[in-house]
């Protein structure tokens, strides 16, 4: 679990190489297919061979529900228990999760004992993380990839359209359609202050969320602090994401996969 931007598709590949296990994607946008640099989906080779279940899967023109993610991440959880290997759910999706755990139909917690891990970073630290990615996933063709799925007649409020990046860009769009030069450009740039924005409110969310199922539902989750990791560049970086995230989190993991 966590924020958007924290590292965790990072530390979920590291945990799932370490311990054998399968990932199970838990980002309400990822699940979708296609907008791979709207939704920073983790690329081939970030999965490091590590299969990826529910991750770019579901037709983007249909809403994917906390029930149908509930459905289908059972499913996959069945499936990578079957082959012996361990299921990391990984996403920052809270309700998604929640739906998963504590649906009062399922008996999940009485089916299977869980480990909750919370990558944790510094606000202002995350906020000009995120700034910067969205710049670079400009850089990397995010206004082509949005303009591929513009439809002045879509649905805005469904499916893999309502992605952080899609909306923001509509006005843009539109004008470009009219011949509108000098108004587009202006609204180019309103619409990537938006997104750097709408990218910070939603982890203002996410936050909310992680705090009100750890102190008022009870969830026994364990924060992991990954700031210092986001402070430093290089090798000092790379240090810091060994002593910071990957010693505790596989401290917490092997712990619980030992008892
Ligand atoms: P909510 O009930 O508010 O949808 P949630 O916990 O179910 O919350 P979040 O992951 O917090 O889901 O997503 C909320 C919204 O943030 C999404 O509807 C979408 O607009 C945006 N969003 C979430 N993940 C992504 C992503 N990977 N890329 C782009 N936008 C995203």
């Amino acid at each position: 679990m966590g924020a958007t931007g924290t590292g965790k598709s990072r530390l979920s590949v590291d945990i799932a190489t370490k311990y054998s296990g399968e990932i199970i994607n838990s980002d309400k946008m990822q699940v979708y297919k296609g907008l791979e640099i709207v939704t920073n989906k983790i690329t081939e080779p970030e999965k490091r061979g590590v299969p990826h279940h529910l991750l770019g899967e579901i037709d983007p023109e249909t809403d994917f529900t906390a029930q149908d993610f509930r459905y289908h991440a059972l499913s996959a959880i069945r499936q990578v228990l079957r082959s012996d290997k361990v299921p990391v759910i990984v996403g920052g999706s809270n309700s998604f999760i929640e739906a998963l755990v504590d649906d009062p139909f399922s008996s999940f917690r009485s089916k299977y004992e869980c480990c909750f891990l919370w990558l944790d970073v510094s606000l202002p630290v995350l906020y000009s993380y995120v700034a910067q990615r969205v710049d670079q996933m400009v850089d990397a063709g995010l206004v082509d990839e949005v303009r591929g799925v513009f439809d002045r007649k879509a649905d805005y409020t469904r499916g893999i359209r309502k992605s952080i990046g899609v909306p923001e860009l509509e006005e843009y769009f539109q004008a470009e359609m009219e011949g509108d030069d000098e108004g587009a450009e202006n609204l180019l740039e309103a619409a990537i202050s938006d997104i750097k924005s709408n990218t910070c409110k939603l982890i203002n969310t996410q936050l909310s969320k992680i705090y009100r199922l750890k102190k008022e539902v009870g969830w026994p989750i364990h924060r992991v602090n990954a700031t210092a990791v986001f402070k430093k560049r290089g090798k000092d970086a790379e240090d810091a994401w060994e002593e910071d995230v990957l010693q505790p989190c596989f401290k917490i993991v092997g712990d619980f996969l030992k008892n």
